[in-house]
C-alpha cells in the first residue's frame, strides 16, 4: 500500500458536533478548514473558501457526526514480536529484526486505521521503531506519528532483565543492562546516535524494590536532555517514583505504589504520570474468561496493581498531577494493535473519576507531550497539526465508541485523508495472525 499523496487541496469539514480537545463543551461545527498539514480555521466558513471549486477544495460533510482530535496512545509497543504468526520461529518476542520490522510496519497501519494518529513507543527491540517511524515520516507508508525509545536501560534484576547474569541482555531483548551511571550515559549516547526520541529506563517489575539509584537516573536525565532527548521510566515502587521525580524525568510510567509523600514530590517536580491500566484490565478480563492458569500471569497481582492505579487516578487530581493515557498495546499476544487504544479512556471514566470530556482531553491535548508535540497537536484550533477523526456515534455519551475504530467515518492525519478500507493483503495478514 503506497503512501497517501500530498494534500494539494484545501480540506473543509462541515457540520457535525465539534469536540475540540481543549475541554470546552462540544459545539456545533460549521467549518474546519485544513491547508497542507495544518488547521487554518475553525468556525464560520470563511468567505474566501470556494466550496464549489472541486479542483482545489474537498468537502467532508459530517452532519449528524462527531469531530475530535485523533487519539494519541502514549504507551504502545510495536516491535516486541506481536502479533504471533503461525509458522514463525519461537523465542520470547522476536529474534529476527527483519521480520520484526515488517510486522511493526503492518501494525502501524492498523493503529492509524483505528483512529490513533499518534503513538509514543516506550521501548522495543533493536532500532526497529526508529526505522518504522522514519518510513512513515518519509512517506513510504501510512502510519501514526511515532515518538520512540529504544531498549530500556535496566540494572540486574529489573524488569526486562530476563536472562541469567552470564547471558546478560542479548541483542534481541527489550532491556539493555547498564550497571553503572557511566554505562547508562554511554547507552544514552548510543541510542541518541541511532535516532531515538526518548530514553526509557525501567526499575523493578512490580515495585518490589528500588533497583536504580537516583544519581543514576539523574545521570541519564542530564545526558539525555543535553542531547534533546526525553526520559521516561517504568516505576511501580514508591522509592523509585520519588527518585525519578527528584531526578527530573519527563514522565513516570505506572507509579502505582507511590505514597502521598512520593506524589507530592511528583507534583512539585511537575511531570505527568502515565498509569497504563489497560494491560492489567485486559489480563483480569481474560483471567475471568479462560481461567488464570491459561493467562500465565499472576491475575491476583494484576488486580492489585489495577486497583492501585484507579486510586492513583483520583489522587493525581487532588495533587494536581497531569495523567497521560496509554494502553501497553503490543506488549503481549492479547493486546492486539488497533483494538485497545481507547480502552484506557473507558477505565479513566469508569474507575478514575474522569468525565468522558476529561478523558478525551487527556488522550489528545495532554498526550501530545508524549509525542514531543505539546501545543502543536491534540487540539482542533488554527495553527495546530491537522490530526482528527470523525465518528458516527457520540463519544461523550458512550466513551467506548472510540474503541477498535468501529465508529470511525474519517481519519485525517497530517492533513491527509487516511484510507480506512484495508486492501486484500491486509485481510490475508489478519487471517494468518493468531
Ligand atoms: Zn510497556
Amino acid at each position: 500500500m503506497g503512501a497517501a499523496k500530498p494534500a494539494v487541496k484545501t480540506l473543509v469539514i462541515r457540520n457535525g458536533t465539534l469536540i475540540d480537545g481543549s475541554g470546552k463543551p462540544a459545539s456545533r461545527n460549521d467549518a474546519i478548514v485544513i491547508e497542507g498539514n495544518k488547521i487554518k480555521h475553525v468556525g464560520a466558513l470563511p468567505p474566501d473558501v470556494a466550496l464549489k471549486d472541486h479542483g482545489t477544495v474537498q468537502v467532508i460533510d459530517a452532519a449528524g457526526q462527531w469531530i475530535m482530535p485523533g487519539l494519541i496512545d502514549a504507551h504502545c509497543h510495536m516491535s516486541y514480536g506481536y502479533p504471533l504468526i503461525k509458522g514463525e520461529g519461537k523465542g520470547k518476542g522476536t529474534t529476527r529484526p527483519e521480520l520484526s520490522t515488517l510486522k511493526a510496519a503492518r501494525s502501524a497501519q492498523k493503529v492509524l486505521r483505528a483512529g490513533v494518529t499518534g503513538i509514543s513507543v516506550p521501548g522495543g527491540t533493536w532500532f526497529t521503531d526508529v526505522g518504522v517511524r522514519d518510513a512513515i515520516r518519509l512517506g513510504l507508508m501510512p502510519g501514526p506519528r511515532m515518538f520512540v525509545a529504544g531498549r530500556m536501560i535496566v540494572t540486574y534484576g529489573c524488569i526486562e532483565d530476563d536472562e541469567p547474569s552470564w547471558e546478560g541482555t542479548p541483542d534481541h531483548s527489550i532491556g539493555k543492562l547498564c550497571n553503572s551511571a557511566d554505562e547508562m550515559v554511554t547507552e544514552v549516547r548510543r541510542q541518541g546516535k541511532h535516532g531515538v526520541n526518548f530514553i526509557k529506563m525501567a526499575d523493578s517489575r512490580s515495585g518490589e524494590s528500588q533497583m536504580i539509584a537516583k544519581e543514576e537516573i539523574a545521570a541519564v536525565v542530564g545526558e539525555a536532555h543535553r542531547r534533546n532527548l526525553r526520559v521516561a521510566i517504568h516505576s511501580r515502587g514508591a522509592g523509585s517514583t520519588r527518585a525519578a521525580a527528584e531526578a527530573g524525568v519527563d514522565w513516570i510510567v505506572h507509579a502505582d505504589l507511590a505514597t502521598e509523600r512520593d506524589l507530592e514530590a511528583v507534583a512539585r517536580a511537575g511531570m505527568p504520570i502515565l498509569p497504563t491500566a489497560t494491560f492489567l484490565a485486559t489480563v483480569i478480563e481474560l483471567g475471568k474468561k479462560v481461567g488464570p492458569e491459561q493467562v500465565q500471569l499472576d491475575v491476583g497481582r494484576m488486580q492489585r496493581h489495577f486497583d492501585l492505579l484507579c486510586g492513583l487516578m483520583h489522587k493525581a487530581r487532588d495533587f494536581g498531577i497531569r495523567l497521560l493515557v496509554g494502553t501497553d498495546t503490543g506488549n503481549n499476544a492479547f493486546t492486539p494493535h488497533g483494538e485497545l487504544h481507547a480502552k484506557e479512556l473507558e477505565i479513566f471514566v469508569n474507575y478514575g473519576g474522569y468525565s468522558p470530556m476529561e478523558a478525551i482531553v487527556a488522550a489528545t491535548r495532554d498526550n501530545a507531550l508524549a509525542l514531543g508535540l505539546e501545543g502543536q497537536v491534540g487540539e482542533l484550533a488554527p495553527g495546530k497539526l491537522a490530526d482528527l477523526i470523525v465518528l458516527d456515534r457520540d463519544p461523550l455519551a458512550d466513551i467506548t465508541v472510540l474503541q477498535g475504530g468501529r465508529h470511525l467515518t474519517w481519519v485525517i492525519k497530517d492533513g491527509r485523508i487516511v484510507d480506512l478500507e484495508p486492501r486484500e493483503d491486509m485481510l490475508t495478514f489478519r487471517h494468518a495472525a493468531e
